[in-house]
């Protein structure tokens, strides 16, 4: 299993990260399969980091093996959706990025990729019109809809399998809309797609 994720997918995000990249193409990077957290377990803030950020992101699950996927037949590889967080350790990837080095360690350690229960995209509604939500001790931190992407899902399907076979049970993190933040020990986390809670975990 591989986790794929979308970078700088919400122009809305860009800007508050000041990225002033003109993408023409997705901004792709992998987590490995130890990042994945899931069945509601706590997160705990890992030693190497002070400021760690939730991104929370619409997740695809594959479902069919596929390799150099065309974009018009790229909604026959999925069928599940649900809410995940891209964990990121934003202090260590600033000084990475700042020093021309791949930034891996600060988004694919273990336990980054926090992963909501899937449901049936036939319940979730049109993959391209998915509103989403973060709370954070009960109160909206972050709101997003999937027709702001820059890339739509299926443009990311057939752009990540030109370069990976794409397997069962492979996710797709598909990006982070604007306000992302912090997260601090005690805070209580619930990701929403539309007004369904699919996602219900603490930061320890
Ligand atoms: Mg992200």
């Amino acid at each position: 299993m591989k986790i794929i994720a979308v970078g700088m997918n919400y122009a809305a995000h860009n800007k508050e990260l000041h990225h002033s990249l003109e993408l023409s193409e997705p901004a792709i990077f992998m987590k490995s399969d130890s990042a994945l957290l899931k069945d509601g377990k706590p997160f705990f803030i890992p030693d190497f980091s002070s400021e760690v950020h939730y991104e929370t992101e619409i997740v695809v699950r594959i479902d069919r093996l596929g390799k150099n996927i065309a974009e018009r037949f790229a909604h026959r590889y999925y069928q599940e959706v649900t809410v995940g967080i891209d964990f990121t350790a934003r202090d260590l990837q600033r000084e990475l990025r700042g020093r021309g080095l791949p930034w891996e360690i600060s988004k694919a350690f273990d336990h980054s990729a926090a992963i909501g229960t899937f449901i049936p995209l036939e319940q979730a509604g049109d993959v391209n019109r998915l509103p989403f939500h973060l709370d954070i001790n009960g109160s909206e931190v972050q709101a997003g809809n999937t027709s702001e992407m820059l890339f739509p899902v299926d443009k990311i399907i057939a752009y990540v399998s030109r370069f990976f076979t794409l397997k069962m049970g492979d996710l797709i993190y598909t990006g982070t809309p604007a306000g992302v933040g912090p997260v601090k020990i005690g805070d209580h986390l619930e990701g929403y797609l539309g007004e369904r809670k699919l996602l219900d975990f603490y930061v320890r």
